[in-house]
């Protein structure tokens, strides 16, 4: 039996998050009445012009400097013409033989901590096209030119990755550094992040590369690793039946999980690419980029080993808050606002906090549970008036609006028994009550203890300082 490797590459669209177009001044604000920010450039009207937007080139500029690549100093816009209701000019605007971002870099971890290089090939400055709406009207497609003009960077990488799991860390990675570096929402939803994947079978130690095929328009990181992971496996049954995998165009299917063909490379389009006579070609002078690098803010590899230096977090820990900057910088103002270890911040921002904004479909930037507020908690904890256990629920009552975590515990009585006589009361009284477990206990059944340890806690409410309950038993059953 043949052992396979997949081999996959990316083509990663990404809108860009400036204010107006990237050939012409309609704004690029997302859901608009359909048709009403599309300008005579975006609607291919004779007569008319298109300008380059600085902003969209400043913006593509600070990608490729994340990312190591090779700045080009002139680059070339291009059309590329196909035939489609939604793009009015009868071509795109994209750049071809001359892209603005060349050869870059960008290294993944691996789940047993392995770095892995993935290399970029390049990414393209281009215009969106419209949007098809079929939904819309019965035997009718509609068509919407808003988003027609909004600028992309097409991200291409290099055929490096070889599994599904791979393709997401460096898809994350890179949604991750537009995020930090402010060019892009990244707003999957709304398309503004969208991916094509390239999906190749050989057999495992050969070199060369088997066919591929495409699968278009994943629009979320779970569809992303469905789409490759159904394709491996269907390419991997083609070849084991002793067929040969068709180079062709494929588009997911969310509803069944499966990959079907939309159009084989008999079919595929021939762009008759050639420079855009109307635009002239780019040229960047040195200083621009140099001054674009003096302004970039801290990148998602840089947070995560300062996050690690200064608050002693492990790699892993470090690497998951700073995967969203929103997220890293919670962390960073709940650490400054508590005592607490940064260890149990970390431990409440990735477990309780998180779940309960994934619950409520919220994000980090929307928590009804301030950074401010949650350190209050931490401060609780740190200090012993609370126990772990009961500030989940207090987390929950800030969670509903009830307040700041000391006056959750005030009204509702919640500090931590840690009176000693206190303590002793219950413990007497729940050793009283259980003869029967106190003589197994004597007779050398050790696991009894917990029973008790467990009786008083909730004899108690849960108030019981653990630690001096746990103490005062083994004197008293010594
Ligand atoms: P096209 O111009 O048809 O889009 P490219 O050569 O630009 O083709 O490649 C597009 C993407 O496909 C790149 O991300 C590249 O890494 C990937 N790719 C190329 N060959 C293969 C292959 N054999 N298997 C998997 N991915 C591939
Ligand atoms: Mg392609």
């Amino acid at each position: 039996m043949t052992a396979w490797e997949a081999v996959i590459g990316l083509e990663i669209h990404v809108q860009l998050d400036t204010r107006s177009k990237i050939f012409s001044a309609a704004s690029t604000a997302f859901g608009a009445e359909p048709n009403t920010q599309a300008c005579a450039v975006d609607l291919g009207l004779p007569g008319v012009l298109p300008v380059l937007n600085l902003e969209a080139v400043r913006m593509a500029i600070m990608f490729g400097l994340a990312i190591d690549a090779t700045i080009a100093q002139r680059s070339v816009f291009a059309r590329k013409n196909y035939f489609y209701p939604d793009l009015p000019k009868g071509y795109q605007i994209s750049q071809y033989e001359l892209p603005i971002v060349e050869r870059g870099r960008l290294e993944i971890t691996l789940e047993n901590e392995v770095q892995k290089v993935i290399g970029i090939t390049r990414a393209h400055l281009e215009e969106d096209a419209g949007k098809s709406l079929h939904e819309e009207f019965e035997d009718f497609t509609a068509v919407d030119l808003n988003r027609a003009g909004t600028p992309l960077i097409e991200v291409v990488s290099e055929p490096d990755m070889r599994s599904a799991k791979e393709a997401i860390l460096y898809m994350k990675k890179i949604h991750s550094i537009v995020r930090y570096l402010g060019i892009s929402d990244g707003n999957m939803q709304e398309g503004s992040f969208r991916c094509d994947a390239n999906v190749s079978m050989r057999p495992a130690g050969e070199d060369a590369y088997g066919t591929r095929t495409e699968i278009k328009n994943l629009n979320s990181f779970r569809f992303v690793e469905r789409a490759i992971d159904f394709e491996i496996e269907r390419q991997i049954g083609v070849l084991e039946d002793g067929g040969e995998v068709v180079q062709e165009t494929r588009l997911y299917d969310a509803g069944t999980g499966e990959t079907r063909s939309m159009r084989s490379k008999e079919e595929a389009n021939d762009y008759r690419y050639f420079p855009d006579p109307d635009l002239l070609p780019v040229v960047i002078a040195q200083d621009m980029v140099d001054a674009i690098r003096a302004q970039l803010p801290e990148l998602p590899w840089e947070k995560a080993s300062r996050l690690s230096t200064e608050y002693g977090l492990k790699g892993h820990d470090a690497e998951t808050l700073a995967m969203s900057r929103e997220l890293a910088e919670y962390f960073e103002r709940t650490a400054k606002h508590t005592d607490a270890d940064a260890k149990l911040a970390v431990n409440w921002i990735t477990g309780e906090l998180s779940a309960a904004l994934n619950q409520d479909h919220l994000e980090i930037t929307e928590s009804p549970v301030s950074s401010t507020m949650l350190a209050g908690l931490l401060n609780r904890i740190e200090d012993g008036t609370i126990s772990g256990k009961i500030a989940k629920d207090v987390f929950r009552s800030m969670w509903t609006g009830e307040g700041d975590a000391d006056s959750i515990i005030e009204s509702r009585g919640l500090r931590q028994i840690t009176d000693d006589s206190e303590l002793e009361t219950l413990v007497d009284q729940v050793l009283q009550d259980n003869p029967k477990q106190v003589e197994q206990f004597r007779s050398g059944k050790d696991k009894v203890f917990g029973f008790f340890v467990g009786q008083v806690m909730k004899q108690s409410g849960g108030k019981a300082n653990p630690k001096q309950v746990n103490d005062l038993l083994r004197k008293k059953l010594g």
